[in-house]
């Protein structure tokens, strides 16, 4: 099945990473480490690349609480989408609105 498309492939040693990652923080979310600055003090349930998807260094990676993870990852799909918008060439449109 090669359907995965947007699907981080995960190293081998993910499993060991993400234990790093977990001893490093403390099983505390690490979402001020982020750009945003926020801190957070729920417990880390998920550890997710801070940049980019296929850079598994520690550093790279952040523990996450569940919420924040999920706040990342709409942000990231926002961010996708505004890229596709503005990939896209401008219609210009004066007023004229037929429909
Ligand atoms: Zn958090």
């Amino acid at each position: 099945m090669s359907g995965s498309q947007g699907l981080v492939k995960l190293p081998r040693n993910w499993n060991r990473l993400v234990r790093r990652v977990m001893r490093r923080c403390g099983r505390r979310c690490e979402w001020e480490r982020a750009e945003f600055r926020v801190r957070c003090s729920r417990e880390a349930t998920m550890v997710v690349h801070a940049g980019k998807k296929d850079d598994h260094s520690v550093g790279n990676l952040l523990g996450l609480c569940t919420w924040h993870a999920a706040q990342k990852a709409q942000l990231e799909w926002e961010a996708n989408r505004f890229v596709a918008i503005r990939v896209r060439p401008m219609r210009h449109e004066s007023g004229e609105q037929q429909s």
